[in-house]
């Protein structure tokens, strides 16, 4: 464990990468003191996560121990040194982990869906210094994420920070919640400000792809992990398929690669890449406009034949040559079906 970490510093300096680490739900006194025994043992821990409230789908599942694990998440705080953190989801869980010393708050994807619980806490939160993280919602919905963090906002949070923990999809993925990288990109760029991490156990779902995903993370810049660790895993409560012990989870750190924040400008190979990019970047836009002009004088012509605006067969037509061309030149299926799709409904607007 590293010594004497600072959270409300990090908020401010994000030097080091925050990693926070314990089992999905505390279970018993021993449970969580083995699990957090080993993570003792990883330098790069700062921070003890245990869920002691959880929300099931189901009414009959475990739905966490309660008010008694917070006695031994302060027990684990004292003996370990770790900082500690809990999922809170209404007022009363707010009090009783203030009540408890809980050091770090965080709010669920299935509480930040639901603009009427997050006002609730932060109305109870209000003025606290207490860091508080943000899940994303389970949807795909940024606005209810950033809806969230500014409701914390208007509490007068100072500390205020958002996981990334994937997003729910009708789609086949390997994952669970896939990770949907946009979304965390959107919420960086408008709110700069609020840091993110990643929770890369509820993206995966499963351990196969821990490791990946993490290098992922550390790749598109991720400021940290939430990453669930248990003594035993395959005997979990809750989560069993993507909890690994903390002996795995100090495995997976001495792989990991980790990369320079920022571009040395002096690199001149990666200007002059930088600088072809853009030049290619004017061009497509320049032949976008010159499309979409064709495109209005084809909706001129239709209108004066009285034709309808969407031509199925045409449109199925440009698709398909479309994507195979896309294939064959390396590219991938669903992006370039993506692309084409935006043109095409951009065309169709200007043409009604
Ligand atoms: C959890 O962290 O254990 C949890 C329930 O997460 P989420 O709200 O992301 O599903
Ligand atoms: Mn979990």
């Amino acid at each position: 464990m590293s010594e004497s970490f600072d959270i409300r510093e990090w908020f401010v300096n994000r030097k080091d990468l925050l990693v926070i680490s314990g089992p999905c739900s505390v279970e018993s006194r021993e449970q969580l003191l083995a699990t957090a025994a080993g993570l003792s043992e990883i330098d790069r821990v700062q921070v003890l996560r245990g869920g002691i409230w959880k929300p099931r789908t189901r009414p009959d599942a475990f739905e966490g121990i309660g008010e008694e694990g917070l006695k031994w998440m302060r027990e684990a705080k004292e003996r370990y040194g770790f900082l500690t953190m809990t999922e809170v989801a209404v007022p009363e869980h707010v009090e009783l982990a203030l009540r408890y010393g809980i050091d770090i708050l965080w709010i669920g994807a299935r509480t930040v869906v639901n603009p009427f619980s997050m006002q609730e806490i932060a109305n109870c939160l209000k003025n606290c210094d207490i860091p508080v993280f943000v899940k994303n919602p389970i949807a795909p919905d940024f606005k209810l994420w950033l809806g969230a963090i500014e409701r914390l906002d208007g509490a007068g949070l100072k500390y205020i920070g958002a996981i990334h923990r994937g997003f729910s999809s009708y789609e086949d993925t390997p994952y669970r919640n896939a990770p949907l990288w946009e979304i965390p990109i959107e919420l960086l760029r408008l709110r700069p400000d609020v840091p993110i991490i990643t929770d890369i156990s509820h993206i995966c779902g499963c351990r196969e792809l821990l490791q990946d995903v993490a290098q992922t993370a550390l790749d598109m810049g991720t400021l940290g992990f939430m990453i669930e660790t248990h003594n035993d895993p395959d005997h979990a409560l809750t989560d069993a398929k993507q909890q690994i012990t903390p002996a795995s989870l100090k495995k997976a750190f001495n792989k990991l690669v980790y990369k320079k924040k920022n571009v040395d400008l002096d690199e001149t190979v990666l200007l002059n890449l930088r600088k072809e990019i853009d030049e290619i970047d004017d061009e497509l836009l320049n032949l976008i406009a010159k499309r979409m002009n064709i495109s209005e004088q084809i909706g001129d012509f239709k209108k004066r034949h009285k034709v309808t605006v969407l031509q199925m067969g045409r449109w199925k037509q440009i698709l398909e040559h479309h994507i195979n061309k896309g294939v064959n030149l390396g590219l991938d299926k669903e992006s370039v079906k993506d692309i084409f799709e935006i043109i095409h409904k951009d065309s169709i607007n200007r043409q009604l």
